[in-house]
């Protein structure tokens, strides 16, 4: 069965009040689908604005708490050949991030240290 392109329809949907709100809308019409629902939602301005307030604490709960982790490798530990209580970790003095010792090439730890990104 040949179906034009123009009998195609599509189904009933809020459509987008502006131009920056496009991730809101793709965040809910996915959500409606993997719920199995109708992609309706209300999608007036105010309604958008609260979406998107939701949309981000739901984010930032899910997150990672990536504060414990060397900025350069990504990881706590450095191998699972080392005796991990010996590690050394040393932190920007700028911002504060920290870093294995090992994997910043093990500089002189006697002077203050800035990382690469500060
Ligand atoms: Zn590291
Ligand atoms: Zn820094």
């Amino acid at each position: 069965m040949n179906v034009s392109r123009w009998e195609c329809t599509t189904l009933p949907h809020p459509l987008q009040p502006d131009s920056n709100s496009c991730g809101v809308f793709a965040i809910k019409f996915v959500e409606k689908v993997l719920m199995g629902q109708q992609p309706v939602f209300p999608a007036g301005p105010k309604d958008v604005e609260m979406l998107r307030w939701q949309i981000s604490v739901i984010l930032l709960e899910a997150s990672d708490d990536l504060t414990s982790i060397c900025c350069i490798c990504g990881h706590e530990e450095v191998d699972d050949s080392q005796d991990n209580k010996t590690i050394i970790w040393i932190s920007c003095d700028v911002c504060a991030k920290w870093f294995h010792h090992a994997c910043l090439g093990c500089p002189d730890t006697s002077s203050t240290f800035t990382c690469e990104a500060c």
